[in-house]
């Protein structure tokens, strides 16, 4: 596997690559990577993609300092990882590379589907990923760009990114990889204690309980509520949504109607962590 640390020398190596063989495909992480990251790796190699990823955590899209001080950096694994995986080519910039001096965000606004949940919870969360993204997509220039489904909303904006300004780029979401008891995995999971993952599984059930009970025909605000009792009534879980949405607008649904997607989303601290999950409908 290639490591490169510029831009320049990133360019350089991908446009001799573009000239003799076929796509690049696209891996953006913040690395303490896990299998739902290798699994996007995967997905970008069965594609026949010559596969990039990039280990960078943006300082610009943390709004909590805490979070960002606390972020796990495991380079070295990460390194073997990607290389097990086959990945081609690492991206490795620090923020002078990214941003020069000025480590700012610029401002956007996608309507409801960067300005609801993560984006009104997390002020300045999403300013912060469509400007690294977009710089990111700059550098690598990628074909096909490889993002999880664990991130539904920030998928959702950078489907929207694509369109707006990087219409060639063919936009793939990989299902959520889970630990065997169903725990979305997660970088941020290995601050969690035994002890308070056992409790964080109490994400997954509820968002499962409230999918089965809305496909059952139990309304979404009684399957919400019914969900929020048996599950998330504990001292070390602080809720801060469940809802069903629609999954194309990241609006709230009270009700299914035809055609359209929908998904049960939730945001909820487990001790000091915020965890976030999501199922769609359809799944
Ligand atoms: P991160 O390093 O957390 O910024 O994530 C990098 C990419 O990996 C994003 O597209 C995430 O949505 C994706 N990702 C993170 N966790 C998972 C998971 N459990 N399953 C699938 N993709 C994931």
């Amino acid at each position: 596997m290639f490591v490169f640390k510029s831009i320049e020398l990133l360019q350089a190596h991908l446009s001799e690559i573009r000239a003799k063989s076929g796509a690049v495909g696209y891996v953006p992480t913040m690395g303490a990577l896990h299998q739902g990251h290798l699994n996007l790796v995967e997905a970008s190699k069965n594609k026949g993609c010559y596969t990039v990823c990039s280990i960078y955590v943006n300082p610009t899209q943390f709004n909590n300092a805490e979070d960002l001080d606390k972020y796990p950096n495991t380079i070295e694994q990460d390194i073997i990882k990607l290389t097990n995986a086959g990945c081609d080519v690492l991206f490795l910039p620090d923020n002078n590379e990214m941003y020069g001096v000025n480590v700012v965000a610029s401002k956007y606004d996608f309507g409801s589907v960067s300005n609801n949940f993560e984006g009104a919870l997390r002020p300045g969360h999403f300013d912060g990923v469509i400007t690294i993204v977009s710089k990111l997509f700059d550098a690598v220039k990628p074909d096909e760009v490889f993002f999880g489904q664990k991130d539904l909303q920030q998928c959702m904006v950078i489907k929207h990114l694509i369109k707006l300004n990087y219409n060639h780029i063919v936009m793939n979401v990989v299902p959520t990889k889970r630990e065997d008891n169903g725990l979305a995995m997660s970088s941020r999971n290995v601050r969690l204690s035994d002890e308070e993952i056992a409790i964080a599984l109490n994400l997954s059930k509820a968002i499962i309980s409230v999918k089965q009970s809305i496909e059952a025909g139990i309304e979404p605000e009684l399957a919400i509520n019914k969900a929020k009792d048996e599950f998330l009534n504990h001292p070390k879980l602080k809720l801060e949504y469940l809802n069903l949405v629609d999954a194309d607008t990241m609006t709230e649904a009270t009700k299914l109607e035809p055609n359209r997607n929908y998904a049960v989303i939730i945001a909820c601290w487990c001790a000091n962590v915020r965890l976030i999950d999501n199922l769609l409908l359809t799944e």
